[in-house]
């Protein structure tokens, strides 16, 4: 069962599916509660109306986006501190001995590493220019 309303009597925290975009929010796969009915068909009896709009709990709706970039960025900022040499900088892509050894096996033996295991893209939280 499907509620309906139009725009006059439409509860406040539910909104289209506009709505929430403008907000920058998205439904995030729930379903909508209700439909909103277009001012002018509120007027008249059950015809054929095009302009149903869906309505969505703004409360189940999430910021779109934000929090997944931002669990991204807290992931490769830990993935990072792992895979990062403290001392020639470079970013292995595998995990360090850093709590046994402190840095990685080149440095802690003396050697060059080979190309392939490390990372040469800039990566911002290195500062490579200022090492
Ligand atoms: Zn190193």
């Amino acid at each position: 069962m499907v509620s309906e309303f139009d725009r006059h009597n439409a509860p406040k925290d539910l909104l289209t599916r506009r709505q929430l975009r403008a907000a920058g929010l998205s439904p995030c796969g729930h379903d909508p509660v209700a439909q909103l009915r277009c001012h002018r068909c509120s007027y008249r009896p059950r015809i054929e109306c095009t302009h149903l709009a869906w309505l969505y709990r703004a409360d189940l709706a999430k910021p779109k986006r934000v929090p997944t970039l931002a669990q991204e960025g807290a992931l490769d900022r830990a993935m990072a501190a792992r895979q990062t040499c403290p001392k020639c900088k470079r970013r292995y892509y595998f995990y360090l001995p850093l709590r046994t050894q402190g840095c990685c096996d080149p440095c802690h033996q003396g050697f060059e590493p080979a190309p392939d295991t490390y990372t040469t893209s800039p990566a911002p939280a290195l500062h490579r220019l200022a090492a």
